[in-house]
């Protein structure tokens, strides 16, 4: 019984250290929150599926329209073409299953698997592609 006072005065004090070590972060590291995955805005003509908003997709994960395109049409097993600020994938796909593959390739190709911030470039040499994090340095192979 006396333990466990003693152990829930230390958590008590283990707890308001934390609160002032937390305080005196500076602000950009305290309001630090996961990356959220842009959602897709797709719409169909046809036999086609259009990405409204892939232009702004790209802008939000900075990577080269040319990488997501053709991601896309690997993982989904079809041709597709950029016209301008969209992306037309000629199949009929569904925009939740877009968005599962979209976070796919967030999560391998955009967030540090270290500090998990969007904070990277890729890096290409000899065909092998690596994820370079401007936040914390961390690199590791990407595989898309
Ligand atoms: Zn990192």
């Amino acid at each position: 019984m006396q333990l466990r006072r003693k152990q829930s005065d230390f958590l008590e004090d283990y707890e308001k250290l934390l609160e002032r070590a937390r305080s005196a972060l500076p602000e950009k590291t305290q309001t630090f929150e996961r990356f959220e995955t842009p959602p897709i805005d797709s719409f169909l003509q046809g036999n086609k599926t259009i990405i409204r908003n892939f232009d702004a997709i790209i802008q939000k994960i900075r990577r080269e329209p040319s990488l997501l395109a053709k991601y896309f049409s690997k993982e989904l097993a079809v041709p597709v073409s950029v016209e301008s600020t969209k992306l037309v994938l000629n199949g009929k796909f569904y925009e939740r299953n877009l968005r599962e593959k979209l976070q796919a390739f967030v999560d391998a190709a955009v967030i540090c698997k270290e500090c998990k911030r969007p904070d990277t470039r890729i890096v290409e040499k000899d065909g092998i592609k690596t994820l370079i994090c401007e936040a914390c340095g961390a690199r590791s192979p990407v595989k898309l």
